[in-house]
């Protein structure tokens, strides 16, 4: 009988028909495509993006040079140098982050126990020559300048959360 059945149901399309009648109902519906790049989808405060290096409000690096980040890095993305400085304290002399190597877990920003390495909302983003994958130091901290109020703005919301 259930040969029969399949034999049929074959023979009479009834599988396509089945999709058709699918797209038909969606044929006349709302659209939902978005017409990116003049229209944007919601955005999570916990969406991971480009990183940032960030500052206290007097200017001085939140990062202490722990290597917390480098050492929880499960690509080995980071690479840290550092030194004492003459107050005693440590920061770093070299702080890279490999784009190519990093896969976006966000350990690094869970692992800083100063909030120093977060994960931006910036994804928009390209490289023309080798290299700039790099992100250097002084790159990482110049977008947390620039971007310090929506990152703090971000933690702030998710801040109930962790
Ligand atoms: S997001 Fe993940 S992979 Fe990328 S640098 Fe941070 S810990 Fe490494
Ligand atoms: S960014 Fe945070 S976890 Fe990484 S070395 Fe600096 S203080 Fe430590």
């Amino acid at each position: 009988m259930k040969a029969v059945r399949r034999f049929f149901k074959s023979f009479l399309f009834f599988e396509l028909l089945l999709g058709l009648r699918l797209t038909g109902r969606y044929l006349l519906s709302r659209k939902f495509t978005v017409q990116y790049p003049d229209e944007k989808t919601p955005m999570s405060p916990r969406f991971r993006g480009l990183h940032a290096l960030r500052r206290y409000p007097n200017g001085e690096e939140r990062c202490i040079a722990c290597k917390l980040c480098e050492a929880v890095c499960p690509a080995l993305a980071i690479t840290i140098d550092s030194e004492e400085r003459d107050d005693g304290t440590r920061r770093t002399t070299r702080y890279d982050i490999d784009l190519f190597k990093c896969i976006f877990c966000g350990f690094c920003e869970e692992a800083c126990p100063v909030d120093s390495i977060v994960e931006t909302h910036l994804f928009e983003y390209h490289f023309e020559n080798r290299g700039e994958q790099i992100m250097t130091k002084d790159k990482l901290l110049a977008i947390g300048d620039r971007f310090e109020k929506e990152i703090a703005q971000a933690r702030a919301v998710d801040a109930p959360y962790r």
